[in-house]
């Protein structure tokens, strides 16, 4: 006998969940959505582009009042000189990432880095010309290795080497890409993963694969999109080579936000690394002697090329600074909570496979699941219950709870509206 039904015990449950937690939620910092009934909406759609902080309207308000009042003064007289803005990114990207200061910059969008990364660290020779990637890369990654494999006057069909789950699995095992490495690692020039799969939200075993492909003479990259921001990481510490990663995903930096980039700095140093150069590049200190030579900046801030756009910059700035005052290692354990809360309620539901390991340690917050009409349960989830997710081609749902703004409660909507949508 129950005195609640099961929607309402459920309900109270979420709500005395969210109550309790030992990291309540920054959703007041962050603009909601509306769903259909005008309330917020159950946004779980912040793999994709995150909500906006609140913060972000005033720093780029700053910017603009700046910009009005002092015009070409303000590179530098704005309240944060526009000369070195860049820099003000620098060290909160890092203990996102877990570098050193200089080895991270912030520029760019993620597919433009990768490519910059390319022209210095892809250097295929004799026999090692293979870059490894996932078979279910992101499509701009594979055009972007393809494209580099060409630029060199390889065939791409010889030259990109996708990595497969084995038959009937989902996933890619790390003992299968290490095994790879160590038979046939003498063939590959670059290995570039993603650190967390932006369709099944499979998190890589970073240092595992990283340290094996090292071992095997490649240089290792990592696509961090679907990792900055959601997962801990230690770039410095697990000699990763380079990294690339956006920040309109989990970094809430807005629609193209300028992206980050990572340079190991026992490369970020050496000045005689080939790579495309820009004035921003350049040393500061002889940058505006305007001569044609190119001395490189000892940081990752070599493979600048322009001078940033500040307007897009200040709202990563409102952004990281609430990463930093939260810090990743709490906000890796409310991901947890929620994503192991969520898990839980969609095991119940029939008509739908999660297709993300099951194993905490194995994703970071996104949960995918397989259903029949993927496009179309986007759309009734969105127009009848206010949960936003997203689809992808042919049959995947994804669901983001993002541990900054998304509740228990949101995660209990999301649960009873999936039920109803394919009961
Ligand atoms: C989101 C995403 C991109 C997008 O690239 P942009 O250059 O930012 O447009 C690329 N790769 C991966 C893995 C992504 O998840």
């Amino acid at each position: 006998m129950h005195l609640l039904s099961s929607e309402e015990s459920g309900a109270a449950e979420a709500r005395r969940l969210d109550e309790t937690d030992p990291l309540p939620t920054l959703r007041a910092e962050f603009r909601v959505p509306a769903g259909p009934d005008g309330g917020e909406a159950a946004y779980f759609a912040g793999n994709s582009l995150g909500l906006q902080p609140r913060a972000a309207a005033e720093l780029v308000g700053e910017e603009l009042a700046d910009w009005a009042r002092l015009a070409v003064e303000g590179h530098h007289r704005a309240r944060r000189p526009w000369i070195a803005y860049h820099e003000l990114l620098r060290e909160p990207a890092a203990r996102l990432v877990g570098a050193l200061p200089h080895e991270v910059v912030a520029m760019n969008s993620l597919t433009v880095n990768l490519h910059l990364m390319m022209a210095t660290f892809y250097r295929p020779a004799g026999d090692r010309t293979r870059i490894l990637i996932e078979d279910s890369a992101f499509p701009s990654d594979s055009y972007a290795v393809a494209s580099q494999a060409a630029h060199h006057g390889l065939d791409p069909a010889e030259a990109v080497v996708r990595l497969r789950p084995r038959p009937g699995e989902e996933h890619l095992r790390t003992e299968d890409v290490v095994g790879l490495l160590e038979r046939e690692g003498d063939r590959v020039a670059l290995v570039l993963l993603g650190g967390v799969n932006y369709l099944t939200g499979q998190l890589m075993d970073i240092p595992a694969i990283t340290k094996a492909g090292r071992a095997a003479g490649a240089v290792v990259g990592w696509d961090l999109a679907h990792a900055a921001g959601n997962v801990p990481l230690r770039l410095h510490d697990w000699d990763v080579d380079f990294a690339a990663w956006c920040s309109y995903k989990y970094l809430n930096g807005g629609p193209g936000a300028v992206a980050g980039c990572f340079v190991h700095e026992r490369h970020a140093r050496n000045a005689a690394l080939p790579r495309l150069s820009g004035w921003w590049g350049n040393d500061p200190a002889t940058r505006f002697a305007m001569r044609p030579d190119f001395v490189p900046v000892a940081s990752a801030d070599a493979w600048q090329l322009s001078n940033p756009p500040i307007l897009a910059m200040a709202p990563v700035l409102a952004s990281l600074r609430i990463f930093d005052r939260v810090g990743m290692d709490a906000l890796r354990a409310k991901s947890r909570r929620l994503t192991g809360y969520l898990a839980g309620r969609l095991a119940g539901i029939g008509g739908l496979e999660v297709i993300t390991p099951s194993d905490p340690a194995l994703r970071g917050c996104q949960l995918s699941v397989r259903v029949a009409d993927a496009a179309g349960l986007v759309r009734r989830l969105a127009d009848e219950a206010g949960v936003v997710a997203d689809a992808r081609e042919p049959d995947v749902v994804r669901l983001a709870p993002a541990p900054l703004y998304n509740t228990f409660a949101d995660c209990h909507r999301a649960a009873e509206a999936l039920a109803a949508l394919l009961r």
